[in-house]
């Protein structure tokens, strides 16, 4: 039997011909290609700067060690996130605390972030959980008064509203994180990108992403500065460059990332009504005018009563065919984790919201027909497992 995933990319004739041309090119790496992406992933945005890297998660590193973060400082992140939204402040032997979350949107509660703060606090990284805006404006303002740096990992948010500026803008963050995995927005394969308006910290991130390696005229020693060949490695950075290859296919999809945006928010207006006043499960809101989601992620939320059939309902979904998944275990219940001392009951909302929660297929390139079909299932699948 068939599986709909609950998340696929969307590649078209463009994007093969984009990455052919790259292929027949010069320079597989270190082209051209980059610097357009950036540039229209800037305009895309609205943000002044843009750093194209290899992967979400070498976004996020780079945007912690650009923001300075050292051993022993702290960092404040959602517990409702993928692993790598806390790892970054790990890489850098920072400590990750965790702030619970919005029991309805998964997001971080501006209000718990505020309660986090120590005086070892140095960033705040919220989450725009399943392409939703967080509470940005809130978050921003807490951190500033606590002379915070804001790391907004928008990794499903690309193509989002928040009060009228796009996810990434940078208004009310000081960097954004994007990725371009193929189950986000758009995709490069694997990639990444951090978006700033603060161009010390540009001019930081473009060196951690090429191992900490300069040839600007204004910061290497000036007796070398006209030397062809010297450059100076002045900070520990990493190989986290993106390829020309990967970079066209990032510059043909975001061209489409209004289409896709468009048609997964059509999804979610159809699930939204094929759901609405259903005995079995809370569903995500409209949007209103504040925040317009991307719907990287369409989560259903188990009415209590199902909360311990969660396992049943889920198999019985992927039995039939749909390849749902569940966002996300909270990251301090890992071993790794739990191995650094954190304790089940740290954020009571985030731990319930985990166990109610199933993330159904929505991306662009669903079918009307798959469309239906997901919906006849989890019919089937409640009213079955509701009989039982
Ligand atoms: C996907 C994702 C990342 C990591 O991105 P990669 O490109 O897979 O490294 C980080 N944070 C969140 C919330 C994500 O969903």
């Amino acid at each position: 039997m068939r599986t709909i995933p609950y998340g696929h990319q969307k590649i078209d004739k463009k994007d093969v011909e984009a990455v052919i041309r790259v292929l027949k090119s010069d320079r597989l790496t270190q082209g051209p290609m980059i610097r357009e992406f950036e540039e229209a992933l800037c305009g895309y945005t609205g943000a002044k700067y843009a750093v194209c890297v290899s992967s979400g998660t070498a976004a996020l590193h780079i945007a912690c060690l650009a923001a300075g973060l050292k051993q022993a400082d702290e960092i404040i992140t959602s517990p409702i996130t993928f692993v790598a939204s806390a790892n970054c402040a790990i890489y850098c032997g920072a400590r990750p605390v965790f702030a619970d979350v919005d029991p309805k949107t998964a997001n971080i509660k501006p209000g718990e972030v505020l309660k986090t703060i120590t005086k070892k606090t140095k960033i705040v990284i919220p989450v725009d959980f399943a392409g939703l805006p967080c509470d940005l404006e809130e978050v921003h303002e807490i951190a500033h008064r606590n002379n915070l740096i804001v790391i907004e990992d928008a990794a499903h948010a690309l193509g989002a509203e928040y009060k009228g500026t796009q996810a990434g803008s940078c208004k009310y963050s000081d960097m954004a994180v994007f990725s371009f995995h193929p189950v986000k927005s758009i995709t490069t394969g694997e990639g990444g990108a951090v978006l700033t308006n603060n161009k010390d910290l540009y001019k930081a991130l473009m060196v951690f992403r090429n191992h900490g390696i300069t040839k600007d005229p204004g910061s290497i020693d000036e007796k070398m500065k006209d030397c062809g060949w010297y450059y100076e490695m002045q900070k520990l950075g990493f190989n986290y460059r993106i390829t020309d290859i990967q970079a066209a296919l990032g510059l043909s999809q975001l061209k489409k990332a209004d289409v896709f945006i468009e048609k997964r928010r059509k999804i979610a207006a159809i699930y939204n009504k094929a759901f609405n006043g259903n005995e079995y499960f809370d569903f995500p809101e409209e949007n209103n005018k504040e925040k317009y989601s991307s719907y990287h992620l369409y989560p259903i939320i188990l009415k209590d009563r199902f909360r311990n059939k969660r396992k049943e309902v889920f198999l019985k979904m992927r039995n039939n065919g749909l390849g749902v998944q569940v966002h996300y275990i909270p990251v301090y219940l890992q071993p790794y984790y739990q191995d650094l001392g954190f304790k089940k009951g740290l954020c009571p909302d985030a731990e319930s919201y985990y166990e109610k929660e199933i993330s159904i297929p929505i991306y662009p390139a669903l079918k009307d027909a798959d469309i239906k079909y997901v919906i006849n299932i989890i019919f089937r699948v409640f009213r079955e497992i509701d009989r039982s």
